[in-house]
């Protein structure tokens, strides 16, 4: 299929898994028993009641952007898979080829917008 638009969707792909991880790291420790899991730092600003507060508060918006972060880290894995399996662009439930535009739009799309309109909703 078209060679050169996988090609340059590997790249972009690439970029942003990179811009995902420097994200993750920023915010979160590495885990040493899962590849690709971060866990989320608790930040230490001091020991006052408001700062305490404020602790938690930043550790609860780590902890969401950590899942989100992860979430996309994994699309982005999983469809660079599929570009080395060749099986890049392929609708995972009927099978046919995506359109490019839907992967421009979408370059981690799972489904083709027929069946994602069918089936899955937000995906
Ligand atoms: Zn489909």
């Amino acid at each position: 299929m078209f060679k050169k638009f996988v090609a340059s969707k590997k790249k972009d792909l690439q970029e942003r898994r990179h811009e995902i991880k420097k994200q993750l790291e920023s915010i979160a420790e590495k885990s040493t028993r899962v590849k690709n899991d971060y866990e989320a730092r608790f930040p230490e600003y001091g020991r006052a009641e408001d700062e305490n507060a404020d602790e938690v508060a930043n550790f609860v918006d780590s902890l969401s952007l950590e899942n989100n972060l992860e979430n996309a880290l994994a699309e982005v894995e999983a469809a660079l898979k599929k570009i080395a399996k060749n099986e890049y662009g392929i609708c995972e439930d009927c099978g046919k080829e995506m359109s490019k535009k839907r992967l421009e739009a979408l370059p981690t799309a799972q489904y083709c917008i027929d069946c994602k309109d069918k089936n899955h909703g937000s995906v």
